[in-house]
């Protein structure tokens, strides 16, 4: 078993679907171990995707990442990171392969839906910056 850490971003949040994109978590046999709607200040956001810093859309990344409320969640199933990362597709929707959460959820490469921890680093990284031990049971 694996875990990662998961996000469904602020414009599917907003748009109303995240129940949707849950639905497919929960079909594609994740299991749910820590769920929590958190509406990110921009710190949060900006230390959450410390690694993009000196992109040149990293202003623009945090801004939309604290428009909303995120729902931030740990994800488990064997393979999960990998197993998560093709689920959501590619980072650019218009390049996404059919069926997968960024081509029918997303809108734009910034505007895309969902986040996924891409290496088991990154992972427990992502997953002890937003949740207690005690949540992760
Ligand atoms: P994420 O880390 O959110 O799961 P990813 O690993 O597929 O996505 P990254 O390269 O880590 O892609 O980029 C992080 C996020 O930054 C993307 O999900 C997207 O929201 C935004 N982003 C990436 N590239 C661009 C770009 N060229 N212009 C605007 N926003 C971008
Ligand atoms: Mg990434």
């Amino acid at each position: 078993m694996e875990r990662t850490f998961a996000i469904i971003k602020p414009d599917a949040v907003t748009a109303a679907r995240a129940g949707a994109i849950l639905s497919r978590i929960e079909q594609a046999g994740f299991r749910v171990v820590a769920m929590r709607l958190q509406h990110l200040t921009r710190a949060q956001a900006e230390g959450f995707y410390a690694v993009h810093a000196a992109r040149p859309f990293f202003s623009s990344l945090t801004d939309f990442m604290s428009s909303g409320p995120c729902v931030l969640l740990a994800l488990e199933a064997p393979d999960a990171i990998k197993r998560w990362r093709a689920l959501m597709g590619a980072t650019d929707p218009a390049k996404a392969d059919a069926g997968t959460l960024r081509k029918d959820f997303g809108q734009s490469i910034e505007f895309n839906a969902t986040h996924g921890s891409d290496a088991p680093e990154t992972a427990a990284f992502e997953l002890g910056y937003f949740f207690r031990g005690l949540e992760l049971r």
